[in-house]
Order: C-alpha cells, then structure tokens, then sequence
C-alpha cells in the first residue's frame, strides 16, 4: 500500500509475484542464477516477495541437484530482486537451482498484509485517518494514521468493522489497470506516490476488497477475507501533530 514497489513488467527478471494471486502457499521454483553481487543472488525468475510497503521479503532455501546449498535470507527489492546469501562464491552463473520459500511465514505476511487494507480502509472511512506507514508482521502490525483530530479515535469501532469484514467472506481481487483508469477512478485510494513510478510504467496491479478497499498494491494477498484471523487492539502511540500508532495482532 503505502511505499509499495508497483513494478509490472520488467524486462530484465520475471518478479512472479506480481503475477501470482492468491499470495498464499508459494510453490517451490526452478530458476537460473544469472549473476551475483556482494552477498546477494540474481535470479533468472523468482517467486520472492522483496521487503516492500511494510511487508517483510520472504525467505527461504536454495537447493542444487536436490541438496540444500544454502539458506535464502530476507529478500530485497532492486531492479533485480536482491537474494541474500551466506556465501555467493558457492553459486555460479548460469548453474540451475530450486528455491523455496518459507511458506508459513509468507502465509502470515499474506494474512497480515490483507488484514492491515482492511484496516486502513476503515481508518479512512469512519474518521477520514490516512494510512502514513505500516509495518507488518507474521502475528502483528502496526498502522500510521494522521487524523485532523486523533482525539475522535476509538479503537473499539475500528477493531469491530474490521472483524465484521474478515467475517463476512469477501473475495479480493487482483487487477491490471493503466493509469488512467487508477487515476480516475473515484473510489481508489493510495494514489498519492502515483508519480514516484516510472512512466515506462503504463500498467498497475490495483488489489480490490469487494466494497471495502480499492488502491495499487504489490503486495500479497490473501483470495477471501475469511481467511484472515480475527484482530485485537493492542495499543497506541502518539507519533506528532494527528498522528497515532496503532497496533494490533491476529487473535
Ligand atoms: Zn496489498
């Protein structure tokens, strides 16, 4: 959401999750490694979600000939998808490898993540609070929200709308929209860092929770919101002038 890396196509490395949806169970991948650079592994194509808008990189093992080789450690956005390693000088180009993610974890950023439009969408609706930053993680998150006046804040309303949704079995959705129709549309949120993208980028991943949230998003998301724990208020924190941290976690 927030700070999202919104690449689509990119000629240089398939970034497959930007293609996979639901976000969820990640299958192991083959791939080719095309080069390294300092500690980090470049893939020919990868599933990898890359830290980005508040969601943990995944991480994960790589396997060669079937034997694990080495661990994959938290994966970093580049205009190559950065895979860290232990020791690079055990890959070579061009030798052909299997990845897998750690799919519990990616499961729960997945959950997490899905959970955390939900409640940025509701922030936005009851008190006109904009998301400012996020950090999620596999059992709790936290939200920035700036309010005109964070007095009016109750995190009791906010916490209920949010479970009356996860409740409610609501499909989310991934689409492929050009700017224009992102732009334009009256009920898209987040479009605000719309011009940090490139223009080459004629085309956006927006992600819809039917009736309840609508923005561009590269993050991973769940396919139903009643896969999605329940949520629980877990405290709050000033940040400045109408700004509060808010957080909560999957009950
Ligand atoms: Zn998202």
């Amino acid at each position: 959401m927030v700070d999202c890396q919104i690449f689509s196509g990119d000629i240089l490395q398939e970034k497959l999750h930007m293609t996979r949806h639901p976000g969820s169970d990640p299958p192991p991948f083959d791939t080719q490694v095309v080069g390294t650079k300092e500690n980090y592994v470049l893939l020919e194509r990868t599933y990898c979600y890359p830290r980005g808008g508040g969601q943990p990189g995944d991480k994960g093992k790589l396997f060669s000939d079937g034997a694990p080789i080495s661990d994959l450690h938290e994966v970093l956005p580049g205009e190559m998808i950065l895979h860290p390693v232990d020791d690079v000088s055990v890959f070579s180009v061009g030798q052909e490898i299997t990845c897998k993610i750690d799919v519990e974890r990616r499961n729960a950023h997945t959950l997490m993540h899905t959970s955390q439009h939900i409640f940025s969408a509701i922030a936005e609706d009851i008190w006109g609070a904009e998301t400012v930053g996020n950090q999620i993680g596999a059992t709790k998150s936290r939200v920035d929200l700036l309010f005109e006046d964070k007095e009016i804040f109750d995190p009791d309303e906010l916490v209920n709308s949010v479970n009356s949704i996860i409740g409610s079995d609501i499909d989310v959705k991934v689409h492929e929209w050009d700017r224009t129709r992102i732009m334009e549309h009256e009920k898209m949120r987040h479009t605000k860092f719309m011009h940090r993208i490139p223009e080459s980028i004629t085309h956006l991943r927006v992600v819809e929770v039917e009736d309840v949230d609508l923005c561009p998003c590269a993050g991973t998301h769940a396919s139903n919101t009643s896969q999605i724990p329940k949520v629980r208020f877990t405290g709050k924190k000033n940040k400045g002038k109408g700004r509060l941290r808010v957080s909560y976690e999957f009950e």
